[in-house]
């Protein structure tokens, strides 16, 4: 049955916002995007994109040039300060061909603004919204300059972890953060590091480093790592006012390889802190209204999970408006996110301590179960599931 053409304003335009907003235009709605940045100027570390979001990247066409400039991971390992393996799962144990993609994020946005471009989607850059208010069935917003746009029958909220609006719409919600976050940098990989590996490298609880293949930039040529060093968020100030050469000694001291990634960094200001969001909603829609991404369920990356979640619930949400009328459809997609969502969040918040904390006691626990765990095939192969994305997966519905 043919569906009403609704008018729709996505908030954010960084993976579920464009994701969403691509599917909907091309289904014959009138989408307009609102992006507070001036100009589309993707920040942000390198990641690793698991097998349910290379699926959307399908959905919107853009796979094939988006992996052709990542880095193609095929495990994950963990070890000690002694190289000896604590966990050590293969994207392999799930299938022929399976692997994830490390990139570089700005490759991504790329390729999703085309993908807008293409579906002829409107995009209002440095428009940032400050206010929403919805009145006779239709939403109006408030820019931060003043202006207002009036007339949309449906709201995307997907502004992100420290999402502004999602303490304006009515919906329950809470975000606990996590005290611990991560120093992070790009740089080139100069064959220090596997090409084909999600490498990272624990002491303790308190010690973890990361080194990730992150493919190429759009114009590049030379393979590139993202470094991840884990840091509590309360000492990050006092790191920063010591001599840099300190905490490269550290990172030096976890990972010797390192020495050719961290010589090209001369100055703290090319090192970001990352802090990780923890959001919990009972729900994510209201009248007229859904939440998507991270502003609906931040999550710390030890699963690697934000960007895939984002992109699954922009598909999720276009075949539920496809398939009902608006109220209907909206309510459909929290009940077929639900499980997912909340696996992955309870997941992620019980592995992170494991990880990263001060509990220095959860450290013989951890290295006893992943070694045991990872000698038990199906409990293995749950693991690697969990990692690559899907669990709870429901392609193409
Ligand atoms: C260190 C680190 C490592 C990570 N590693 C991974 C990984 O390996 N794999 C993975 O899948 N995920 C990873 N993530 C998570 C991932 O980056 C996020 O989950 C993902 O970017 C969420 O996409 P989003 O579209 O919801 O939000 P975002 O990408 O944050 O986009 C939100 C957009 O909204 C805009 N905006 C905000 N407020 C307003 C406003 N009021 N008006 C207009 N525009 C606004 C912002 O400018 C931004 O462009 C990692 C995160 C961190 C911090």
């Amino acid at each position: 049955m043919a569906r009403r053409k609704l008018r729709i304003a996505v908030v954010g335009c960084g993976s579920a916002g464009p994701a969403a907003a691509t599917l909907l235009e091309r289904a014959g709605h009138e989408v307009v995007v609102f992006e507070r940045a001036p100009e589309c100027r993707a920040v942000g570390a390198g990641f690793l994109l698991q097998p349910s979001g290379m699926a959307v990247l399908d959905e919107l066409g853009i796979r094939g040039a988006v992996l052709e400039r990542a880095g193609k991971v095929e495990r994950l390992h963990v070890v000690d300060r002694r190289e000896k393996t604590v966990l050590d799962l293969r994207y392999a144990e799930l299938g022929e061909g399976m692997f994830g993609a490390g990139l570089h994020r700005p490759v991504l946005l790329h390729f999703l603004l085309q993908a807008l471009q293409v579906a002829g989607v409107e995009v209002r850059w440095g428009a940032e919204v400050a206010d929403v208010v919805r009145c006779d069935d239709k939403w109006t917003l408030t820019m931060a300059d003043g202006g207002r746009e009036a007339g949309f029958d449906l709201l995307i909220v997907a502004d992100g972890a420290r999402s502004a609006l999602r303490g304006k719409l009515g919906l329950q919600g809470s975000d606990r953060g996590y005290a611990w976050g991560a120093h992070w940098f790009i740089g080139e990989n100069r064959g220090s590091f596997p090409e084909h590996d999600l490498h990272q490298i624990v002491q303790g609880t308190r010690k973890l480093a990361g080194f990730l293949a992150t493919g190429r930039e759009v114009g590049g040529m030379e393979p590139l790592v993202s470094l991840f060093w884990s840091v509590k968020l309360a000492d990050d100030a006092a790191w920063r006012a010591k001599p840099l050469e300190e905490w490269k000694e550290n990172v030096l001291a976890l990972c010797p390889r390192s020495e050719a990634l961290l010589s090209q960094i001369t100055d703290w200001s090319q090192i970001l802190t990352a802090r990780y969001g923890d959001v919990r909603m009972s729900r994510w829609h209201g009248d007229g209204v859904i939440v998507l991404g991270d502003a609906g369920h931040a999550m710390s990356p030890q699963l690697g999970q934000g960007v895939n979640l984002a992109l699954a619930d922009a598909s999720c949400l276009a075949r539920c408006l496809e398939q009902l009328p608006l109220n209907d459809a909206l309510a459909r997609y929290t009940q077929e996110r639900r499980l997912t969502l909340a696996y992955y969040r309870f997941a992620t918040r019980a592995l992170t301590p494991w990880f990263q904390s001060d509990y220095e006691w959860l450290t013989p626990i951890r290295h006893v179960y992943f070694r045991t765990m990872q000698h038990i095939p199906p409990a293995r192969r749950f693991m690697t599931k969990t990692m690559a994305g899907l669990v709870g997966w429901q392609e193409g519905g």
